[in-house]
Formats: C-alpha cells, sequence, structure tokens
C-alpha cells in the first residue's frame, strides 16, 4: 500500500468543469457551497454549490415547462439526442474522469472507463424497442397496451459509481419522453456536476436539470408536489425514507438499494475460475459495488484450496491513490464507509476461530485505504457476514450440503443477487429458482447488458430499471379498449412510438 500523500493541500475551489447547477439549460453557481473530499487524502480540495429550496422549485418548474414539448418528440429524436450526449461524454471522458478519481477515488484508468461506460448505457437503454402493443383485434374489440410518460423524474444517485448511475437515469427517463431532476451524492458532485455542464447544449433546456446538495434536498426531492415519479438509488435505509415521502403524492417510485450477494461454489465448480470471477466482483471499486460478492459459501473440500486462490489474487491488487498509474484499487470514498468497513475487521480480529488469510492493512495517513482483505472462521451472525461492508474485506464460510448453503444464501433480508459456480449448468439453473435474488448468474457476478432488467427481492429493491420492463416503470401504462377495427384501417392504427 502507497503511504505517500502529497502535503501540498489544494485550496478548495468550484472546479471549472463542474462550474454551476443546470437548471432550465443554464449554469447556475450556488449561493452557499460544501467542500468535497478527497479520499486519497482524507482533506477538502474542491467546492460544490449547495442547492436551495428555491432552486429546486426552479428545477422542477422547469422540467414541468419543458415535458409537453419533450413528450412530442419522436422517439427516433430523443435517442438520437441522448446518443449525442453520449459521444460528448466519450469526448470527454479524460477531464471528467480526471475529477470522479478526486472525488471518488478509483484508480484513474477505471474513472475513464466509467464516463465511458455511461455512453454505452445510453447506446444499450436507446436501443430498445418500447412501442407500444396490440393485445388482441379479433373482430369483435380491440384492445392497445400503450405507455405514455409519467411527466418530471427524481433521480438519486449514490457515490460508488456516480458518472454511469446518473447516465442511466438521465437515459432511461428522456428516452421514454420524461424531463429529469437529477441529484448526485453530496460525496461525489461533481463528476454529475461536469457531465451535466458537458451536455447542456445538447439535451433541451429544463429536460436535464442538476442540482447539487445534502441528504436534505434528496428529502425535498422525494416530498416535491411537482415530481411524478422517483428513481433512487442507495442504502436500504434511505430507501425506506424515500418510500414513506412520497407516498403522500403517490410519487411512482424505483428502489435500486444494498445487497448482501452470495456466491455459492458447488463441489464439482473450478476453483480457480471461481476464484477469477468471485475475486473481480468482490474488489472491484474497492468493493463498493451494490451486486458484489459480499460473502461466499464453499464446500469443505475446497473451502482451502479457494482460499488460496482467493487470497492469491488480492495480493496482486495494488492499492494506492487513484492518480497512480500503478494503482489497481483506490481507497473507499468516504470516512464512514472506512471506519465501518475498519470496525468490521476488528470485530474479525476480536472473534476467536475468525483469521485474516491476506490483506487487513487499514491506513492512518489520513486517506480512506484499506487493502483487499480474505476472512475465514466467521459464522454467520458475524457483522462482516450479515451486514454489507461495502468494502474490500470478503468472508469465506463452509458447508457441507447443498440445501443448507442455499438456506444460508436466503438468510438475509437482503435479495439483489447471487451466483452458483459450477460446472453443471443444468443443476445450477434448478437451484437458481431456491435463491431468493432479483438476479443468479451462472459462472459470473453482475455484468448485465442494458436489456436485462436490474432489480433486488426483499430489502434490496423495489421494481426494476433497464432492459424494457425497466423503461416501461418510467411511464404509465393506457389501455385503449376499442370495436374492431376493419383491416386496411388496423394497418396503422398503433402509434409506432410509446406515447
Ligand atoms: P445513501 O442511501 O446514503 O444515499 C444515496 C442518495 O440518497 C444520496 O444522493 C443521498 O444524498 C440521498 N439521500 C440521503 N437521505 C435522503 C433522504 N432522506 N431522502 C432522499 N434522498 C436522500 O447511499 P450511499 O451510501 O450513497 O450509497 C451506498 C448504497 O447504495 C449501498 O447500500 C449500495 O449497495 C447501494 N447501491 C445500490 C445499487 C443498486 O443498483 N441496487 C447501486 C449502487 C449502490
Amino acid at each position: 500500500m502507497s503511504d505517500t500523500i502529497d502535503a501540498s493541500r489544494p485550496v478548495p475551489a468550484v472546479p471549472d468543469q463542474a462550474r454551476g447547477m443546470l437548471i432550465d439549460g443554464a449554469l447556475v453557481e450556488g449561493e452557499r457551497f460544501f467542500e468535497v473530499i478527497d479520499p486519497a487524502t482524507g482533506r477538502a480540495f474542491a467546492l460544490a454549490p449547495d442547492a436551495t429550496r428555491t432552486q429546486l422549485d426552479a428545477a422542477v418548474a422547469a422540467a414541468r415547462r419543458a415535458f409537453p414539448a419533450w413528450q412530442d418528440r419522436s422517439l427516433e429524436e430523443r435517442r438520437e439526442i441522448l446518443r449525442r450526449a453520449g459521444a460528448r461524454l466519450r469526448e470527454e471522458a479524460e477531464p471528467i474522469g480526471a475529477l470522479l478519481t478526486s472525488e471518488q477515488g478509483k484508480p484513474l484508468r477505471d474513472a475513464i472507463g466509467e464516463v465511458g461506460r455511461a455512453a454505452d448505457q445510453i447506446d444499450g437503454l436507446t436501443a430498445l424497442d418500447i412501442s407500444d402493443q396490440l393485445l388482441r383485434d379479433d373482430g369483435r374489440e380491440r384492445i392497445e397496451i400503450r405507455h405514455r410518460p409519467l411527466g418530471v423524474v427524481g433521480g438519486i444517485t449514490p457515490w460508488n459509481v456516480p458518472v454511469v448511475l446518473a447516465m442511466v437515469k438521465v437515459a432511461q427517463a428522456l428516452y421514454t419522453g420524461n424531463t429529469l431532476v437529477l441529484k448526485p451524492s453530496p460525496l461525489t458532485p461533481l463528476s454529475t456536476l461536469a457531465v451535466a455542464q458537458a451536455i447542456a447544449d445538447i439535451v433541451p433546456a429544463g429536460t436535464v436539470n442538476v442540482l447539487s446538495g445534502g441528504n436534505d434536498l434528496g428529502a425535498w426531492m422525494t416530498s416535491h408536489p411537482g415530481i411524478d415519479k422517483i428513481s433512487f438509488t442507495g442504502s436500504v435505509e434511505t430507501g425506506r425514507r424515500v418510500l414513506r415521502s412520497a407516498a403522500d403524492t403517490f410519487k411512482r417510485v424505483t428502489l435500486e438499494l444494498g445487497g448482501n450477494d452470495p456466491a455459492i461454489v458447488l463441489a464439482d465448480a473450478d476453483v480457480e475460475a471461481a476464484a477469477d470471477g468471485i475475486a473481480r466482483s468482490a474488489f472491484a471499486n474497492c468493493g463498493q459495488v451494490c451486486m458484489a460478492v459480499k460473502r461466499v459459501l464453499v464446500p469443505a473440500a475446497l473451502h482451502d484450496a479457494l482460499v488460496e486462490a482467493l487470497a492469491r489474487r488480492a495480493s496482486r491488487i495494488r492499492t494506492g491513490p487513484g492518480t497512480n498509474p500503478e494503482s489497481t484499487m483506490g481507497p473507499l470514498q468516504n470516512r464512514m464507509q472506512f471506519n465501518k468497513v475498519a470496525e468490521l475487521l476488528d470485530e474479525v480480529r476480536a472473534t476467536p476461530g475468525a483469521r485474516i488469510v491476506t490483506g487487513g492493512t487499514v491506513s492512518s495517513n489520513g486517506g480512506y485505504f484499506i487493502e483487499p482483505t480474505v476472512v475465514v472462521g466467521l459464522s454467520d451472525d458475524a457483522p462482516l457476514v450479515r451486514e454489507e461492508q461495502f468494502g474490500p474485506v470478503i468472508p469465506v464460510l463452509s458447508y457441507d450440503d447443498v440445501d443448507e448453503a442455499i438456506a444460508r444464501a436466503n438468510a438475509t433480508h437482503f435479495g439483489l443477487g447471487a451466483s452458483l459456480w459450477t460446472r453443471d449448468i443444468v443443476r445450477a439453473r434448478d437451484l437458481a429458482g431456491r435463491l431468493e435474488a432479483g438476479s443468479v448468474w451462472i459462472n459470473r457476478h453482475g455484468g448485465n447488458a442494458k436489456d436485462v432488467p436490474f432489480g433486488g427481492a426483499k430489502y434490496s429493491g423495489y421494481g426494476r430499471e433497464q432492459g424494457v420492463v425497466g423503461l416501461h416503470s418510467y411511464m404509465e401504462m393506457q389501455v385503449v379498449a376499442s370495436p374492431s377495427l376493419s383491416a386496411e384501417r388496423a394497418a396503422d392504427a398503433i402509434p409506432p412510438l410509446a406515447r
């Protein structure tokens, strides 16, 4: 782990690339500001605008004004504008990526990659067919299923993958004919503001509004009468608050929440291949991924081999500041998360029978670094197993038979994802049906294409995003029932667009 920190302390200022909030097509400077911390140093390096309630009202009003004209644009036009925004992100990937590394911590290469992936998300989502459907026209009655945009969407995002998550919300809201007010996490506001600044001359005024601010800004949005839907990505605890707050105005709500995904290695698994996939998932983005593997269940006979294979991979990771080209893992994103993972490690050290096989080092130099860590010997009620660690520390647990493994995998309120690692795909597909999770992957963990719906079972979510199902959750279904149409009139009766 690199322990050196540049002592020259940048004076917090508003970065050029995130000069203001995007409201009604204009960059609006803040009236008040909050500090943004560089997690590699633990020090403030920039200021971000802290939106007032009046600024939120202005953004919602702009989004409402922009809505009628935007929903009247053809699907092709909306797709074309969004793809141009994606192309702009690809052009600006380096500077936006640099800002993302400064505030989020991930290695620069990954940050630039995230901006490119955000553009890919736009392409993938706007390739989906959301046109209306004909349920039947049987000579007697004709039933059409149409989908109409909801109006103004409020998007609220977390700090782990801020650019991708922001653009997934922009693409879903706008492609389906809605307008958007978007709020990034106060811990990573700058990269989202920079994205807004980059696409401000491409998206029509008022269709995308981006405001930074604290948690109170999120709460104002979820109760705002001018917002019709909330698309929220974040923790279970906040998700519960969002749902409660949205109830008064009957907002449509989609919640993408936390997880405690199990990876279940079966007795016939290829141990090296399983270790590859599990380590990649558990340590990506410093373990701060909703659908990362967060606990591993392995048959007793394979336990030691798998632990050794995971430890080998963990020890190859180079932890250090994201700006150092040699770092393959950055710091945790914030002090609270760092303290949480450090405490989980303290609890492991205090647990008889538990052992840190590799890693375990926690930096004490102001940056939020924790080495990739593999832990064995914990019971299922240990906090590291029971809770969402959201950090690069993975517990490996052994089991005796598959029924027991499935029951232990399900013994949680979380239900985001799960994976099975085996050579017997047919058997794994059967077992998948017994797992209480929104997604079950066989011989991989995560990595869905955009036509695949994503979301959690149980406390891990509410509804689905992405895929046609996800896009339709940004729309109100409307059934149009009429007497059957004659053959020649039926040919062009269904509008080709989702209106
Ligand atoms: P968080 O819930 O603390 O914050 C998320 C967002 O909600 C932030 O923008 C925050 O300012 C805002 N917020 C806070 N209080 C609010 C309130 N009362 N009303 C409205 N908004 C409010 O989550 P986090 O710590 O930023 O993110 C980490 C969590 O996100 C983890 O649990 C992770 O698993 C989850 N996550 C889930 C997915 C998914 O797709 N399922 C993806 C990424 C992250």
